[in-house]
């Protein structure tokens, strides 16, 4: 039996990156029915609205989709497409895998760290307002159900993939009340994993030793906007945005993505890397319990970049987008 699962190509290189996971994922012989929505700028133009109620349909029937980037107006325009999806569907969780691969060339080596990021409020909630014509003004939302909630889903992860400690990023130093929620919540949730070591980190201070030491970190747990920043930093010392893959979960509908943007610098060009929605693809995979052809997948993938010559731009390499996802089909066996 076929699954059914959404596809949403999104802007600039989405369509390069999720057609070529689309053929790996067929290419290791899981059937899926794909049923193709389009949101984002790509959807403004074609039917007005960046997210149709067809796509939103989609994924509330099908309760998984597979997303590329979509673009985000810059201050103006449309509200996030992104930002919505996970506050309307209860994506409360966005993990975000960072691991490093031989054959990459990059400022760390040896790095496996998952981010936990919280996904439905902080600054993210989207209330602003000019106070005056030289005042804005943002408000930062953290509730205690939400902050145990992803502190409980960061110590279960830890605990299911036998990882040894939990690091709860936070400025409670300074935003005494909201991030002493987030802080205060997380000591709690501990209280009950007393086999999985605990450490909590001034989100700068965090900043600095994930640059220096990132192999002492396993799994971060963080409010939105700090789980957002660390994890394009975490990725920048594996080899940049090309190679993280991240699941937007919720209680029964989960959206899987790269962690990158639409990359409009490079859109159309047949140089972006495809890894991070490969991988994004492979974690589906799990979800939905194909384990043996996510693997598969994964090995192709690890064995593709350990042969010189096969790197994509990003990496240092001259290897086309396509170019690439064919490399890595020859690879699974
Ligand atoms: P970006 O992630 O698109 O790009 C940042 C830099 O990384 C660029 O130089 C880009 O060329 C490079 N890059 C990103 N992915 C790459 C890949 N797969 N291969 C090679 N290089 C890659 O971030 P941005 O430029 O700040 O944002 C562009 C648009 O994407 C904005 O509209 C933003 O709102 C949106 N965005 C969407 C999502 C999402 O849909 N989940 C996430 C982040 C940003």
């Amino acid at each position: 039996m076929a699954y059914d699962i959404t596809l949403i190509p999104g802007d600039g290189i989405g369509p390069e990156v999720i057609s070529c996971t689309v053929e790996i994922i067929e290419a290791a012989g899981v059937p899926i029915n794909w049923q193709q929505v389009e949101s984002g700028a790509k959807a403004v133009e074609s039917v007005g609205t960046p997210l149709p109620d067809h796509a939103m349909d989609s994924i509330k029937k099908n309760k998984i989709a597979l997303k590329g980037p979509l673009t985000t107006p810059i201050g103006g325009g449309f509200r996030s497409v992104n930002v919505r999806l996970r506050k309307e569907l209860g994506l409360f969780a966005n993990i975000r895998p960072i691991k490093s691969f031989e054959g990459v060339k990059a400022l760390h080596k040896d790095m496996d760290l998952i981010i936990v990021r919280e996904n439905t409020e902080d600054l993210y909630i989207g209330k602003e307002r000019m106070i005056d014509e030289n005042k804005a003004e943002s408000i930062k939302i953290i509730t205690r159900e939400a902050s145990e909630k992803i502190c409980r889903y960061a110590f279960q992860m830890a605990k299911d993939l036998n990882r040894k400690k939990v690091t709860l990023v936070h400025k409670a130093n300074i935003m005494k009340l909201t991030d002493g929620l987030f802080l205060e919540s997380g000591r709690k949730v501990a209280r009950d994993y007393p086999e999985i070591e605990f450490e909590e980190m001034i989100v700068d201070a965090m900043s600095m030793k994930l640059v220096q030491f990132p192999q002492d970190y396993d799994i971060i747990v963080a409010p939105n906007l700090y789980g957002d920043i660390l994890s394009d930093l975490a990725a920048g010392l594996i080899g940049g945005l090309g190679l993280a893959p991240s699941a937007n979960m919720g209680e029964d509908i989960a959206i899987f993505e790269p962690v990158h943007g639409s990359a409009p610098d490079i859109a159309n060009k047949n140089i972006a890397n495809p890894i991070s929605a490969i991988l994004s693809g492979v974690m589906m995979l799990k979800h939905i319990g194909e384990l043996e052809a996510a693997t598969r997948i994964e090995r192709a993938v690890s064995a593709t970049l350990k042969v010189e010559g096969n790197l994509t731009k990003d990496l240092g390499g001259c290897q086309g987008t396509k170019e690439f996802a064919e490399k890595v089909i020859e690879r699974i066996t």
